[in-house]
């Protein structure tokens, strides 16, 4: 018999394969996906002194006065006594010592097409190796991913899966690319950096989705890491991010800059929440911030929100709400800009800025065709924002 929690976390592992995006993923992967998901679904009781007790130092931290540590990897800066965790429940003070309690931890591994993430620019129709943990420090009212965003690392009782390991899988899976999404992998960072540091010498590319909630010094390694970001631009408005995210809007400002000013790919998603950040008004500031600090060519993907997690009264956000949004961010310049978790929507295409002809056509995840070539259009010749090859 089956308990009513472990019943909770199964689904839990579940649920972003079975549309944790809002979308289905093709049967193949589906397939492929379910034995790592389902691998580590054994539940057998407490074993937050097993995990406590293997956890790894963390980086980013230093000691402060009576035992504390002070955390320095997100935007939050936890000051942490003995015994205590972050605000992101997957680092301890441990003995005056900085642990991370997911390092190795993945709860939810599987094989997803890169525009699930959604990458748009960056090798467009690549399968994307993808892998969370558990921890945010973030407290988002909508959030999608909340089944494990919102858990602690001893919720899912996983085993130690080495950096070594994860590469060693993506390559029998050939896949190009590693990305670290599902939850918030800033919290998994020292993980994140052991994989992509074993798998670039091996030819495979690493992405990551995060809220952007960043310090700088953390932020400026992953940098050196990573090939391509997906910030998630939640609102343009301090007290959006205060009263539905928990956090602050400027950090995440910060760190969009920081990327965008790296060798690192960028992508922006506005998930568009009704009547939380719909207001023409935000999305208009959002745009001319974009067009102002970043340009025209980082591609801006407005989302469609389902209900979910503490927000099930919302509806679904209207087709025209993101059609709206898509033609203010267009008005103010912006390039390349796409309505997300529509299927079969035109906005899911990529059109050339010069001749305006469709470069890519996409369904659900999926690229349909492309007429890219040496990352120019096949029609005009103009050059296309991205990572192609
Ligand atoms: S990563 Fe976690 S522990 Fe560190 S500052 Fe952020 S919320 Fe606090």
């Amino acid at each position: 018999m089956i308990s009513r929690r472990e019943f909770l976390h199964a689904l839990a592992r579940l649920a972003p394969v079975l549309g944790g995006s809002g979308l289905i993923l093709s049967e193949p992967a589906l397939l492929r996906a379910l034995p790592d998901i389902l691998d580590g679904a054994a539940f057998a009781g407490d074993w937050t002194d097993e995990l406590i007790r293997d956890a790894p130092r963390a980086r980013f931290w230093s000691a402060a006065a009576k035992g504390h540590v002070q955390c320095h990897l997100c935007a939050r800066g936890c000051l942490l006594d003995e015994g205590e965790r972050g605000q992101c429940r997957s680092r301890m003070n441990v003995r005056g010592e900085m642990k991370s309690l997911v390092y190795g931890r993945p709860v939810s591994v599987h094989v997803d097409p890169i525009e699930k993430k959604p990458f748009y620019h960056f090798l467009p129709g690549s399968q994307a190796y993808s892998i969370g943990t558990t921890g945010c420090p973030l407290r988002c009212k909508f959030c999608q991913n909340w089944q494990t965003s919102q858990a602690s690392p001893e919720d899912f009782r996983v085993r130690f899966t080495p950096p070594g390991d994860v590469v060693e899988s993506v390559r029998s899976r050939k896949a190009p690319v590693i990305a670290y999404t599902y939850n918030e992998p800033l919290v998994f960072t020292e993980y994140l950096l052991d994989i992509a540091s074993a798998a670039r010498p091996r030819g495979m590319r690493s992405v990551m989705v995060t809220c952007g909630f960043m310090a700088q010094a953390a932020l400026a390694e992953m940098c050196k890491a990573l090939d391509a970001v997906k910030v998630d631009l939640k609102g343009y408005s301090e007290s959006f991010y205060r009263d539905a995210c928990g956090a602050e809007l400027k950090p995440v400002l910060r760190t969009i800059k920081q990327i965008a000013k790296s060798r690192v790919h960028l992508e922006i998603v506005n998930l568009v929440v009704p009547t939380l950040n719909d207001a023409d008004r935000m999305i208009a500031d959002l745009c001319d911030w974009v067009m102002g600090e970043l340009g025209p060519d980082v591609p801006l993907h407005f989302s469609r929100f389902r209900p979910d997690y503490q927000m099930p009264h919302l509806p679904p956000t209207p087709t025209a709400t993101l059609e709206r949004a898509r033609s203010i961010a267009m008005a103010c310049g912006l390039r390349y800009v796409y309505v997300g978790n529509v299927p079969g929507h035109p906005g899911n295409n990529t059109l050339c800025p010069s001749c305006k002809k469709e470069v890519i056509r996409r369904t659900l995840f999926f690229v349909e065709g492309s007429n890219i070539k040496n990352g120019k259009c096949g029609y005009c010749g103009k050059k296309i924002a991205g990572v192609f090859a």
